[in-house]
């Protein structure tokens, strides 16, 4: 069994009850187990730390703007690989490019807007969990 982080982006949660819940209806079909969910929202600088990848990039302050801007729903997720199967099932990161019936494609706005999070790699999965559940 491995880990991964999933994170429900704010303009979902901001949307309503119905797309968090179909979401997670969708992560659920696809063999994950809840271990750890959360309503909350993160401040900036935990956000910043989050995204440090990202730091000096164009987007960068918008991008940690936009996700401490509003509660984000906060879920650790298990099965057997995860953080693959994970990114799969949500597609690019670009929801024009997400493949067809993923939730980055049903649900995602725009580039930034993209409604989801999952941990690109299991070091990243480890660092991100920490971050957020500690
Ligand atoms: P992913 O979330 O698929 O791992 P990245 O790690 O590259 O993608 O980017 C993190 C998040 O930053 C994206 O999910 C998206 O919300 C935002 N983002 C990425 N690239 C851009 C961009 N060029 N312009 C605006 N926002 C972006
Ligand atoms: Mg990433």
């Amino acid at each position: 069994m491995q880990q991964t982080y999933f994170m429900i982006k704010p303009e979902i949660v901001a949307a309503g009850d119905q797309k968090v819940g179909e979401i997670l209806a969708m992560v659920n079909r696809a063999g994950f187990r809840i271990t750890a969910l959360q309503m909350r929202q993160l401040d900036r600088a935990t956000v910043e730390d989050f995204y440090g990848e990202h730091r000096g990039k164009g987007f960068f302050a918008d991008l940690c703007g936009y996700i401490a801007g509003g509660p984000v729903v906060a879920v650790r997720l298990e099965r057997a690989d995860a953080v693959a199967k994970l990114r799969e099932l949500i597609g690019a990161t670009d929801p024009a490019k997400a493949a067809i019936g993923t939730v980055r494609d049903l649900y995602g706005a725009s580039l930034q807007n993209n409604a989801v999070h999952a941990s690109a790699n299991p070091g990243d999965a480890a660092r991100e969990l920490g971050i957020i559940f500690g």
